[in-house]
């Protein structure tokens, strides 16, 4: 309706645009200023309540002519049984009713009356529970979804962020291969079945993520989203699911009975109590960003205009590449995420948040939403990515982009310097990175060895990506070489470096989480990764089949000794805080990089983590890595070493063969660990 109004022509658009980047910093658009008079309502408690007096519902719209609310006794079928009018209150622009009855096991829709027209049914944008594909919101009492021993429930303590160590993966992937021997396979339930095994007698599930050692995992998201019919399960249709569409409700299709509100609740319940009894935490992966649908979004069913930017032209604009992006400076948006995650940290007891295209919401936004969540645990580890994927109406100085994460607290952003410098760049599958014989990356891998923050050997000017050093503490980095997004590891390196035995692939592979994991910052890695997983070359397998996406656990019988390395990386990781510095002014003082001339010896960093740094055990810890595709020889200074890991493998911790110093040469494409007790 707004958009036939604003019709513009290309130029009009053009000049829109123009304006917005020349306008003074935190200047508020024409298209923003509508928006002036629009009253807030602070409380969390929008659109239902249960007590004692009955059932109370509470929509937001300020702008609304008129409102009702529909209840309904079936999540999709049926008519309404009745339909109450609500009633405005002016001070707060919400909408009211009640009956004085608990009305457990009902559905209920909004409908909302906007310049005279009634809009489709919504069941709002506060939906804790929903009817099969979400287009009902269910009414249950919560009370009953919490599995036994909730109340004393509690995820893992983490003191600095650099001492998190995350996995992250997708329900599906995890379980849906045959090999995995999991029963609820593609279900929240997958990760609370112990004793599960590949048919070579590997462990598999949760007893597989504490064999390896991860501190946390990362569910990709699991709100209700939009692509996957719920009624239609053995279709066994696969999804990403960065297409959000009730917010606060978990997603019906990894639950065993999608038509049942509360069994879905439960069931995440259920995965996070014994994901925290396995003494792992749970981070989710929240698409705050942009919804899947525009005009059908239940944000704009609820308050047209209000939850989405546009250009002055009155168009959506795009930052998110997916048709819209949402309006975190506005006080009624930013409550809305802040209120959303501290419900599911309260509610699922969610121990950290991962923020897609984090830099489409405003810095202070993204401030609030750390500061609300460490009130109510301190452990809570938020991070995203510092970037968006097209232009927004937002001044870039506002944004939560990588290059302001110093003017945020206590958010994380990923490093895809690092990323890109090991394996070559993401956009060109050929690409050889440092890792994989590509001279030139060393001082940007060096970037990513600081975590981004200033260091006196460390040349920000040459980095291939960031030009200066824009973390101010290692717990503002994420590091990572992979992800869910574009080739996944193996795939890169099949690719990469076809035409080379597979052993140089498998050898690469190690290097490339040798520097990820020895790295100031947090380490994160993508599941199946340990096993030498593939994705059968699709780099963007959102919605490909599981035959696509799903792990072949076998491959942990094939790949045991790539699986035994990456858990002794963890193992070496989480017993040396050395690796793990809380400040910059540490990791300035105990990392010394050694003089190596990349002109002359490309792909060869050495550096040693000097004199107990960070508390450690260990005098010295010298690391070093060649990612040439030759052997490399280094010189290390006389001492007693001993001998951590070399040519692909770790010693015996406590029987490390010797080193007294001098030449010493690395594989192709290996890394060296030595260290002086
Ligand atoms: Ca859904």
């Amino acid at each position: 309706m707004k958009l036939n109004l604003f019709t513009a022509s290309m130029s009009i658009f053009v000049a829109a645009s123009l304006s917005v980047t020349t306008v003074p910093v935190i200047a508020q658009s024409n298209y923003d200023s509508q928006f002036v008079d629009y009253p807030t309502y602070p409380g969390d408690d929008l659109e239902l309540k249960v007590d004692a007096a009955g059932t109370h519902f509470r929509l937001w719209s300020p702008k609304a002519q008129d409102v009702v609310v529909n209840l309904y006794d079936n999540g999709h079928t049926g008519s309404a049984f009745s339909t109450l009018p609500m009633k405005f209150d002016a001070a707060t622009g919400t909408w009211t009713a009640s009956v004085p009855e608990k009305l457990y096991g009902k559905y209920y829709t909004f409908k909302v009356k906007h310049d005279g027209k009634w809009l489709a049914e919504t069941p709002g944008v506060w939906a804790k529970a929903v009817g099969v594909n979400g287009k009902r919101a269910a009414i249950i009492d919560f009370s009953k979804t919490n599995p036994e021993g909730w109340s004393a429930d509690k995820g893992p303590e983490v003191k600095n962020f650099s001492d998190v160590i995350v996995y992250e993966m997708h329900h599906r992937d995890m379980s849906m291969h045959p090999s995995s021997g999991i029963a609820n396979k593609g279900k929240f339930l997958a990760l609370t079945e112990t004793g599960t095994t590949t048919p070579e007698g590997e462990k598999t599930g949760i007893d597989h993520l504490k064999e390896l050692g991860v501190t946390h995992v990362h569910i990709l998201p699991s709100y209700d989203y939009n692509s996957v019919d719920e009624t239609n399960l053995q279709n066994n249709t696969y999804n990403w699911g960065y297409d959000p569409q009730n917010y606060n409700a978990p997603e019906g299709s990894y639950s065993t009975n999608p038509s049942d509100p509360s069994t879905r609740v439960r069931e995440m319940k259920e995965m996070v109590k014994a994901l925290h009894d396995a003494g792992i935490g749970v981070v989710m992966d929240v698409v705050y960003n942009h919804t899947a649908e525009n005009d059908g979004s239940n944000f704009e069913l609820t308050v047209p205009g209000y939850y989405h930017r546009h250009w002055d032209d009155g168009r959506y604009s795009d930052a998110s590449g997916c048709g819209n992006e949402t309006a975190s400076e506005r006080k009624q948006m930013r409550d809305y995420i802040i209120n959303s995650v501290k419900y599911w940290a309260k509610e699922y007891h969610i121990d950290g948040f991962r923020f897609d295209l984090m830099a489409i919401h405003d810095t202070e936004t993204m401030n609030e939403v750390a500061e609300e969540l460490k009130k109510i645990n301190p452990s809570m580890f938020v991070y995203g990515e510092g970037w968006t994927a097209g232009d927004s109406p937002l001044a870039k100085d506002r944004r939560a982009l990588k290059e302001n994460v110093s003017k945020m607290t206590d958010i994380a952003v990923f490093s895809d310097d690092l990323r890109d410098a090991i394996k070559g760049h993401y956009t060109d599958a050929a690409d050889r990175g440092f890792a994989t014989g590509k001279p030139g990356l060393e001082e940007t891998v060096k970037i990513g060895i600081v975590a981004a923050t200033d260091h006196p050997q460390v040349n920000f000017a040459k980095g291939n990506n960031s030009k200066f050093p824009y973390a101010k503490s290692p717990e503002m980095i994420v590091n990572y070489v992979s992800c869910h997004d574009d080739l996944c590891l193996t795939d890169k390196l099949r690719k990469s470096m076809s035409g080379e035995p597979e052993k140089n692939k498998l050898d690469a592979a190690k290097l490339a989480q040798t520097i990820v994991f020895t790295s100031q910052g947090t380490p994160f890695m993508f599941a199946g990764e340990e096993v030498f997983r593939d994705k059968k070359g699709v780099h963007n397998s959102y919605k490909s089949s599981d035959s696509i996406n799903a792990i072949d656990w076998s491959n942990k019988a094939r790949y045991r000794e790539h699986f035994d390395y990456y858990k002794d990386l963890i193992k070496l990781r989480k017993e040396h805080p050395a690796f793990r510095m809380a400040s910059a002014a540490d990791i300035a003082r105990h990392l010394v990089f050694d003089k190596i001339d990349s002109e002359k010896t490309p792909n060869l960093i050495s550096y040693s983590l000097k004199d107990h740094a960070n508390g450690d055990a260990w005098k010295e810890i010298k690391v070093i890595f060649n990612g040439a595709s030759k052997p490399q020889t280094v010189n290390v200074k006389k001492g007693k070493w001993g001998v951590v890991a070399k040519d692909g493998k770790f010693t015996e911790p406590d029987n490390a063969p010797l080193f007294p110093g001098g030449k010493i040469e690395l594989a192709p494409y290996s890394a060296l660990i030595l260290r002086i007790q």
